[in-house]
């Protein structure tokens, strides 16, 4: 496969927005049941930010460049929590690949495995406390154990979707440990993590744009 070049990054971002927009609603009402309603509201916002702000590059700008421009539109769109969390991933996404002018499948991988990594830095989540990390960490571990045995890009993605798809779902038996949710404790049983939920968004407009 070709190379993945900073204008790849930046269709992608471009399709995880829309991809976000189209569940803006979806995503808001299942933060209204455990959490305050913002939460597709607050993902809009972040990702038609951090679009727009990579859109603007110059052409010559690294993956990494486009990375942190993402990161600090996100960060200064939205007050959510959602806000840190997304942007931690981006930087982290930048700094994994830092100083390539295109990434290969490899690079790419790394990128992506950063970026649960910098949500799980920063919110400091465990699995199984009801979060996007319930979805961002096995989708990450997917891809990386189906690279590692000799996947493709597409197929380690798919991989990455399909973990995070499961462990979206697997929120709904889970008791809220982190944010919001967590004061409701045992009423948050039964009813699945917009930010997992989000996640799979995000994930399946990554693979989309990247792996086709
Ligand atoms: P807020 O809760 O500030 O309104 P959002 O509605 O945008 O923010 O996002 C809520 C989502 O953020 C939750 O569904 C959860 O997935 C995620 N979240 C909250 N706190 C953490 C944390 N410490 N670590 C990881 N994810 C978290
Ligand atoms: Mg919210």
């Amino acid at each position: 496969m070709t190379d993945i070049t900073s204008a790849r990054l930046i269709a992608m971002f471009g399709k995880i927005a829309e991809a976000i927009e189209a569940e803006k609603d979806r995503l808001c009402a299942l933060d209204g049941v455990i959490g305050d309603a913002d939460h597709g509201i607050a993902m809009s916002l972040g990702f038609s930010a951090a679009r727009d702000a990579v859109s603007a590059l110059d052409s010559a700008a690294d993956p990494t460049t486009v990375f942190n421009t993402a990161a600090k539109s996100f960060l200064n769109a939205v007050g959510a929590s959602s806000g840190p969390l997304y942007a931690t991933a981006f930087m982290r996404a930048g700094a994994a690949i830092k100083g390539k002018p295109s990434l290969t499948e490899a690079d790419f991988i790394a990128a992506f495995q950063a970026m649960a990594k910098g949500i799980q830095d920063r919110g400091k989540a465990e699995r199984g406390e009801k979060t996007m990390i319930d979805a961002w960490l096995p989708a990450a571990d997917a891809a990386g154990e189906r690279f590692a045995t000799g996947g493709d890009l597409a197929a380690s993605l798919a991989a990455a979707v399909d973990a995070a798809k499961a462990g979206a779902e697997a929120t709904k038996n889970m008791v809220a440990a982190k944010g919001r949710a967590e004061r409701l404790g045992e009423r948050s049983l039964g009813h699945m993590d917009p930010g997992a939920a989000s996640a799979v968004v995000v994930i399946e407009a990554i693979r989309e744009a990247v792996a086709n």
